[in-house]
Parts: structure tokens; C-alpha cells; sequence
């Protein structure tokens, strides 16, 4: 094992990366940027050295700058976290040219999956179904009529270089297609420096079904299991589970073949994702690999016993896999709510200032993998999740009534954050039957988000939810700062799940 590594990140996963290193007995360096000084991950390090002012080019994007700082801390691996530098496969080569070792894919693997184009090619050459659609990037907004025509609208346009949901747009008529492409096109430049943009089926009403694949450096290549992430605004991922409730264990031995099979044709070591989308009569398509460790894997980890972060560092030092594919079955419910600092009820804006309270739920099969504590300024330099908050449990049931109690649990004072949104998530008919597809949120914002709602029915929910958390806790009111957190307009109608 490594005896020192520096961690390429700030915020949850810095402190995640930390906490593994932490539990194998490994030395850790941290960096940080002017606005991060006083991090908890900054503290929790071993070591830190200050990489530059907050914005992330001058800091947190600086690769030659990162890499001096391993090589003068004496740390041998460099360990990238999600965002950031992670699927740059530049940055992994230069770690590599520098001697030392990038806890990821190889560059190779990361550079075979870098663009969605390419990585669909991959995948046909691998046998893995992937969306019908071209693997080319368009022309002209008449070639783009003509592919439309071919496959039938609804359509969507795609930056193959895209990431976060940037660059797509859906066309539902001919006569949308040459708009759409100039601002698919526009976005994609802005937003990754390259305008290449391709088509794909629409497909209508999919779930998000994602595989775990993990490998090393013997041959080894094994899925954990799928984590449907059905739960987005925007094209982003708001809530995670595993397993899922669409996925029987004759679809899951599938869906990973195809994983593990793509991931074996890139030449893929450590941990990554494919993603797929699963339709209504049981087919699925992939979309594209993550060569990272993903926000949401610790609802993989808990459902399978397996901690990847651990298993990431430990592959990367060069030692083999020592499970079974047999033996990794799902065993009960883990959800992931991302608490960020945005605010739900006025179209989810940012939001900023310094966290003045922060109280954490505790308790059974909770768990908080966070960035922040009281006291953490929150502005607008980097992304808007705070943490994640992740329950296990022993059915689907059960975890979704652990996660609205450890939600009501959870005070953040300062800053506005997705909370409430959340609880209202947990007390949905459609979610709690499982009932929901990538389209489920944005159909349903209004009654997700308290949106448009008076200024009294706002205080009638937030004292409603007060009383609640006051049952849940059994402890004294707290009403004050239930109401001053905004609260959940049905949290006095969650039902109780069966006992189990
Ligand atoms: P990004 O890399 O920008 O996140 P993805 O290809 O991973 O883009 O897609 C993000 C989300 O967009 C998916 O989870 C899904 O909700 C939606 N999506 C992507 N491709 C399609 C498609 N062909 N049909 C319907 N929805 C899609």
C-alpha cells in the first residue's frame, strides 16, 4: 500500500478519499484554495499546501501545480475524487510521466471513453446495446433533418464532449431541428471548447440504471450491482438507490455483462460507471462510461458490504480483487438524498452565506458524508452540494422512512438548501411505489418544491413539519427552527411502513 497520497479535491470526497486512507493505515496531503483554508478537509489531512485563489482554473484545475505538490510532500499516488481533474486523461498521464500513481483508469481507458461518440463505438464493438442513433458528429442542420427523419421524433441532440447535462437538447418536430443544433452547438463550445454534436433516439419516460464495475491490474473485472439515479432535474441526478426497484437479478447478471464487457474493451482498471437507460418493456441502452469514483457510490457500497474508495486505492497499489462475481448480491435499501445549497422553492437558486447551525441526524443506518460543518462559508466558486445524506435499511420501505426521519433530523441554518425538497420526495405515492422515470421530477416540481405557495401556507407546512419532527424525536419542540429551515408541506401525512 501507498504510504502517503495526495488527495486532488475539495468538499465530501476529499474528506471521503481522507477517511479511507485514514482506516488503511495511508499518510495524507491535502490542497486547497483560498476560499477552502479553514475545510474540514484541510483540517482532517495530514498535510496541506495551498494551490492558488479560489477560482478552480487558478487552483483546483492546476494539474503540473498538484502533482509538484505530491512530489514535494513525498506522496507516491494522487487520488482525483469526481469533477475537477478526474476524467482529464492528460492529467493521469502526467502523473504517470511524473512517477507516480493515478488512483483511476489508465489514460488510455479514460481518453477510449472521453467523448459520448467515442465511447458508443466502444460499446457496439463490445456488443453492449447503446441508444439508436449516430456515432458521428453532425455536419449541418440538414444532415441532423435527415438522421431525425431516419429514426423518428422525438430526437435528441447531444455535445459528444458533454458532461452535467450541458449540450443536449430534445426535437420534437422537423421544424425545431436547425435551432436546436445552433444552440446545442453553442452550448457545447462555451462549455467544453469543442461544438461537435450528434443525434440519439428520444427514448420517452426511461429509467437512470447505472453498474458499478470495479477492476485491477490482474485481469479482474467484476459489477457491483446497479443504482438507479431515476431522480433528476435538468439532466442531473438529485436522489440515488440501489438496488432498483425495475432491476430483477436475471436483468442485473445482464446489465453488468454489458458493463463489464464495455469497460473490459477500454482497457478499464479501478472503479467506473456505465450508465444506461432502461425503458418501459425492459431493454437497455448505455450511454456513457464515468471513468471516476461518482458522487452516488455509497449506496453501492452499502448495499454490496464493499468499500470502493478503499478497493480503488488498493487496486491502484496493485493488489487483486479478491471476490467473486457470485458473491456480490445486493443485501437491503440504500438511499442518497444530495443536500445542496439551493432553493427549491424559488427554481432551485443558489444560494450563499455562512452556515450558522448545522445539526447532523444520527441514529441506525444513517450515514453523512459531508464537506461542511458550522461555521463553513458557502459561495459560489464551487459546486452546490454540501453533502450527501445516505440511509440503509432493510427493505425499500423502511430506508425510505429512515431517510425521512434522518431528514427531519437534519438542521442547516444560513444558508437555503434542498432539504424540504427531499422530504416531499420521501412522501410521494409515485416515489414510495417506485413509480418514477427521468421525467418524474420536472412533471411534478410544483408539489416537489413548495413553489407558488403563500407565504402562510408556507408557515401552516413548516409548523406542521415541526410537530412531526417533534414526534419522530421525541424530544421537546423545536418549532423555531423547523419553521426558520421552511419545511415539508405533507410531512404530517408519511405513512408508517410495515413493521420489519
Ligand atoms: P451528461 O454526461 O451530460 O450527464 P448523459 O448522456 O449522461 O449526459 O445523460 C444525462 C441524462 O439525460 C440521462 O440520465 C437521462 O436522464 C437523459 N438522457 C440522455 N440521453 C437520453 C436519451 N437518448 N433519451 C432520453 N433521455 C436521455
Amino acid at each position: 500500500m501507498f504510504s502517503k497520497v495526495l488527495i486532488a479535491n475539495r468538499g465530501e470526497i476529499a474528506l471521503r478519499v481522507i477517511r479511507a486512507c485514514q482506516e488503511l493505515g495511508v499518510r495524507t496531503v491535502a490542497v486547497y484554495s483560498d476560499a477552502d483554508a479553514r475545510a474540514p478537509h484541510v483540517r482532517e489531512a495530514d498535510e496541506a499546501v495551498h494551490v492558488g485563489p479560489p477560482p478552480s482554473a487558478q487552483s483546483y484545475l492546476l494539474g503540473d501545480r498538484l502533482i509538484e505538490a505530491a512530489k514535494r510532500t513525498g506522496a507516491e499516488a494522487i487520488h482525483p475524487g469526481y469533477g475537477f481533474l478526474s476524467e482529464r486523461e492528460w492529467f493521469a498521464r502526467a502523473v504517470r510521466e511524473a512517477g507516480l500513481t493515478f488512483v483511476g483508469p489508465p489514460a488510455e481507458a479514460i481518453e477510449a471513453m472521453g467523448s459520448k461518440t467515442a465511447a458508443r463505438q466502444l460499446a457496439i464493438r463490445a456488443g453492449t446495446p447503446v441508444v439508436p442513433g449516430t456515432t458521428e458528429p453532425l455536419r449541418d442542420a440538414a444532415e441532423a433533418a435527415a438522421i431525425a427523419e431516419q429514426y423518428g421524433y422525438p430526437v435528441l441532440l447531444k455535445a459528444a464532449a458533454g458532461g452535467g447535462g450541458k449540450g443536449m437538447r430534445v426535437v420534437r418536430a422537423a421544424g425545431e431541428i436547425a435551432g436546436a443544433l445552433e444552440s446545442a452547438q453553442r452550448e457545447a463550445r462555451n462549455a467544453f471548447g469543442d461544438d461537435a454534436v450528434y443525434v440519439e433516439k428520444y427514448i420517452e419516460g426511461p429509467r437512470h440504471v447505472e453498474i458499478q464495475v470495479l477492476g485491477d491490474r490482474h485481469g479482474n473485472m467484476l459489477h457491483l450491482g446497479e443504482r438507479e439515479c431515476s431522480v433528476q432535474r435538468r439532466h442531473q441526478k438529485m436522489i440515488e438507490e440501489a438496488p432498483s426497484v425495475a432491476v430483477t437479478p436475471e436483468l442485473r447478471a445482464r446489465m453488468g455483462a454489458a458493463a463489464v464487457a464495455a469497460a473490459r474493451a477500454a482497457g478499464y482498471e479501478n472503479a467506473g460507471t456505465c450508465e444506461f437507460l432502461l425503458d418501459r418493456d425492459g431493454n437497455f441502452y448505455f450511454l456513457e462510461m464515468n471513468t471516476r469514483i461518482q458522487v452516488e457510490h455509497p449506496v453501492t457500497e452499502l448495499v454490496m458490504g464493499v468499500d470502493l474508495v478503499q478497493w480503488q486505492l488498493r487496486v491502484a497499489a496493485g493488489e487483486a480483487l479478491p471476490f467473486r462475481q457470485e458473491e456480490l448480491e445486493p443485501r437491503g435499501w440504500a438511499i442518497e438524498c444530495r443536500i445542496t445549497s439551493e432553493d427549491p422553492s424559488n427554481g432551485f437558486l443558489p444560494s450563499t452565506g455562512r452556515i450558522s447551525y448545522l445539526h447532523l441526524p444520527t441514529g441506525p443506518g444513517v450515514r453523512w458524508d459531508g464537506g461542511i460543518e458550522a461555521g463553513s462559508e458557502v459561495g459560489l466558486y464551487y459546486d452546490p452540494m454540501l453533502a450527501k445524506l445516505i440511509v440503509h435499511a432493510r427493505t425499500r420501505e423502511l430506508a425510505i422512512a429512515r431517510m425521512h426521519r434522518a431528514l427531519l433530523e437534519l438542521t442547516v441554518e444560513g444558508v437555503e438548501t434542498s432539504r424540504d425538497f427531499h422530504l416531499r420526495v420521501m412522501e410521494h405515492d409515485d416515489f414510495r411505489r417506485g413509480d418514477i422515470s427521468i421525467q418524474w421530477l420536472e412533471q411534478h416540481l410544483p408539489e416537489l418544491t413548495g413553489a407558488g405557495a403563500s407565504d402562510e401556507e408556507k408557515l401552516v407546512a413548516a409548523i406542521a413539519a415541526a410537530l412531526v419532527a417533534d414526534r419522530v424525536r421525541g424530544g421537546p419542540p423545536r418549532a423555531a427552527a423547523g419553521a426558520a429551515n421552511g419545511a415539508s408541506n405533507g410531512a404530517a401525512a408519511m405513512p408508517a411502513p410495515a413493521a420489519g
